[in-house]
């Protein structure tokens, strides 16, 4: 199963990720998880990332594209994936298309005007990654693994509104790229956490 989540910043695919590579037995790639874990290293990686990143901007697409392109030639991609976060840009795509056979591609659609609310609200485990909102998380430790909860720099207001940007000139045409090619699911991400999981389930059957 070679998986595709698209969508917005904060439209929840982290979020479904989660549960759709532990139901699926794929291996959730998350090109964001992976920038940050080498920021957090203070790898040559991390550090270049880290300057685009803080800006709301996007990483280059050659960098990006070597990440990807070296994680699915690991053993655990023989039999899928679910990338998460890439592609984001026609280039990207294009690349992709070049490595591997890409399967579904499910778009979570949410309004625009939400996303703010979600980012903003948005805290995230520290150690695992693991995504919470205020408006139903009021603790400071995670409840998966125990890590501290934090608010990301990036999801200040000031860069998700140019997150936001990027997202709408550079990651929203690839809806279109893929419904073109048939591979194009969309789910309404304004439902429900389960109900949008329960919608994805659905599709992939
Ligand atoms: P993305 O990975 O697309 O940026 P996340 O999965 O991190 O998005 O979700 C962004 C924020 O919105 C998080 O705070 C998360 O808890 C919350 N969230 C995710 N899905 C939903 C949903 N269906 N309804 C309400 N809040 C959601
Ligand atoms: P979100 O789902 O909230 O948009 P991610 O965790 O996927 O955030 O990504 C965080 C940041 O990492 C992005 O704003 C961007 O700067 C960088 N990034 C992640 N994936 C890519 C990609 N495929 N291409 C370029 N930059 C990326
Ligand atoms: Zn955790």
């Amino acid at each position: 199963m070679n998986l595709i989540l698209l969508g917005a910043p904060g439209a929840g695919k982290g979020t479904q990720a989660v549960q759709i590579a532990e139901k699926y037995s794929v291996p959730h790639i998350s090109t964001g998880d992976i920038f940050r874990k080498n920021i957090k290293e203070q790898t040559p990686l991390g550090i270049k990332a880290k300057s685009y990143i803080d800006r709301g901007q996007l990483v280059p697409d050659e960098v990006v594209v070597e990440i990807v392109k070296d994680r699915l030639s690991w053993e655990d991609c023989k039999n899928g994936y679910l990338l998460d976060g890439f592609p984001r840009t026609i280039a990207q795509a294009e690349a992709l298309d070049k490595i591997t056979e890409v399967g579904t591609v499910i778009n979570i659609a949410v309004d625009l005007q939400k996303l703010m609310q979600r980012l903003t609200g948005r805290r995230v485990c520290a150690d695992c990654g693991e995504s919470y909102h205020i408006s139903s998380f009021f603790g400071s430790k995670c409840s998966k693994c125990g890590g501290k909860v934090i608010q990301r720099d990036d999801d200040k207001e000031e860069t998700v509104k140019s997150r936001l940007d990027v997202y709408v000139k550079q990651t929203a045409p690839l809806i279109e790229y893929y419904e073109k090619r048939g591979k194009l699911v969309s789910v309404d991400g304004m439902q429900s956490i389960p109900e949008v999981f329960a919608q994805i389930c659905a599709e992939l059957k």
